[in-house]
């Protein structure tokens, strides 16, 4: 009885607790350095299937740091960023293909993903020929069903990425993410250059595709007002640190954080 008693201290003394088992993914004491600068101090953070978590941060905080560790964007850190508790290689050329495929990553500016050059159904298709092994009808119906789910008709999907409304574009920058039919979607500012009355509907779109497709979302902002439209958990990063991490009500309502009160003080 004494061992059994004493494996929660080791966990603790470790200095984090374990993933809840049905996490999808699972990033555990993640640290980067550029230089003598920490950007990241040992971040954990987990999301399990069909749940968002939002990662809440000012400029500077380290979210996209984080979110490019996760998603494998050429970034070396420390720390493990497991799938289903498979740890994943650090350097992206390191995943495997289907590794790559089960974690997608929407940009703040969809011109990140979307080829100027290519029409946007080009575009979409990109990752099916590069991360499957479908052919290409296959690949044909998988591009018509996701223009279809994030509602860009025949026409918008024929068109070059700068013939298209901001809005628009990052529904396609969305499609091009789903497309592979992820485990994960990380989210990095996706909605902070759109007008506000457009950012609403692609986070009502995200919601519906989460809900629909049940993955997994780290929806990472700078936004707090977005929380009860976006999230399940709230998890606030602070100069590399994760701070506080709740349920949306419990954050929102009683912050227990000197850092949470402020942003919520400074939140219209
Ligand atoms: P956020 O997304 O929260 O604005 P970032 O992850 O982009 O934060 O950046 C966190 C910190 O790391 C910032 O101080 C930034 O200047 C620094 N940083 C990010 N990338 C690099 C890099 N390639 N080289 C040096 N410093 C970097």
């Amino acid at each position: 009885r004494r061992l059994l008693a004493a494996v929660p201290d080791l966990a603790a003394e470790a200095g984090a607790a374990p993933p809840p088992s049905d996490a999808v993914l699972a990033a555990r004491g993640i640290h980067v350095s550029f230089g003598d600068l920490q950007v990241l101090r040992g971040v954990d953070v987990s999301v399990t299937r069909g749940e968002c978590v939002m990662l809440l941060g000012e400029s500077g905080s380290g979210k996209t740091t984080l979110s490019q560790c996760i998603a494998g964007l050429a970034r070396e850190y420390t720390g493990t960023v497991a799938l289903e508790g498979t740890s994943l290689a650090s350097a992206t050329r390191q995943r495997s293909n289907d590794e790559r495929r089960r974690i997608q990553y929407v940009f703040q500016s969809p011109f990140s993903s979307l080829n100027p050059r290519k029409t946007v159904a080009q575009s979409i298709e990109v990752p099916l020929v590069r991360l499957t092994s479908l052919s290409r009808a296959q690949r044909r119906d998988r591009v018509a069903e996701m223009l279809d789910r994030v509602r860009l008709g025949r026409e918008l999907a024929n068109r070059l990425p700068d013939q298209l409304s901001g809005g628009e574009r990052q529904r396609a920058a969305i499609a091009r993410a789903l497309v592979t039919t992820p485990d994960v979607l990380v989210c990095d500012e996706v909605t902070s250059a759109l007008d506000v009355s457009v950012q609403a509907t692609i986070v009502e779109l995200l919601g519906e595709l989460r809900r629909e497709l049940g993955m997994a979302m780290l929806f990472v902002t700078h936004n707090i007002a977005l929380a009860p439209e976006v999230a399940d958990r709230v998890a606030v990063l602070r100069g590399g640190e994760i701070v506080e991490e709740g349920t949306v009500d419990d954050v929102l309502k009683s912050p227990s954080h000197s850092y949470t009160r402020e942003l919520l003080a400074n939140t219209p």
